[in-house]
C-alpha cells in the first residue's frame, strides 16, 4: 500500500476522520453521497480496502461491491424518484479518476437532465477487431 494511496480522502472517510452522508455499509463496502453530485442521488460505492485501481482490487472485494451495487442503486432510485442511472468507474488520470481509491459512481438519470455521453464511437474494421482480440487473449 503506497503512502499516497493510504491517505486518499476516501480512506479518511472510511476511517471516520472525514464526515460523509453514508447510505450503506457492510464489512467490505461503504457507500455515501457524492459532495459534488452530477444529479440528485449521485452516490459513490467504495471498497473499504485501500486500492487505487479496479484491476488491482482482490476478486473477493470486487465481488463484495458487485453484490451490493444493484440493491444500493434501487434504494437511491426509490428515494429520488428516478428511473434510470449510469454506473461509472474511472481508472487513472486519463479516464478522469481524481481520487486514487476504487469507487463506483451511481448517477441517477432523468429526462432532460443534460448529462449523457459525449463519446463518439466509430465502427471498427472487423479484421482490426479480430487481431486485437487475439492480442488481448494472449495477454493472459
Ligand atoms: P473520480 O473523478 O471518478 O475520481 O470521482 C471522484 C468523486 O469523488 C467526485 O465526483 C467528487 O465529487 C467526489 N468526492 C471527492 N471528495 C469527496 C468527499 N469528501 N465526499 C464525497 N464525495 C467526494
Amino acid at each position: 500500500m503506497s503512502a499516497a494511496a493510504a491517505d486518499s480522502i476516501f480512506s479518511r472517510i472510511i476511517r471516520g476522520e472525514i464526515p460523509c452522508q453514508r447510505i450503506f455499509e457492510n464489512e467490505h463496502v461503504l457507500a455515501f453521497l457524492d459532495i459534488n453530485p452530477l444529479s440528485e442521488g449521485h452516490t459513490l460505492v467504495v471498497p473499504k480496502r485501500q486500492c487505487e485501481r479496479l484491476e488491482d482490487l482482490p476478486p473477493e472485494e470486487a465481488a463484495a461491491i458487485a453484490r451490493v451495487l444493484g440493491p444500493i442503486a434501487r434504494r437511491v432510485l426509490v428515494a429520488t424518484a428516478a428511473r434510470d442511472y449510469n454506473v461509472l468507474q474511472n481508472n487513472g488520470p486519463t479516464s478522469g479518476q481524481e481520487v486514487p481509491h476504487v469507487h463506483f459512481h451511481i448517477i441517477p438519470r432523468r429526462a432532460g437532465d443534460g448529462l449523457g455521453y459525449r463519446w463518439k464511437p466509430k465502427p471498427a474494421d472487423p479484421a482490426v477487431l479480430a487481431e486485437l482480440a487475439q492480442r488481448i487473449n494472449a495477454a493472459g
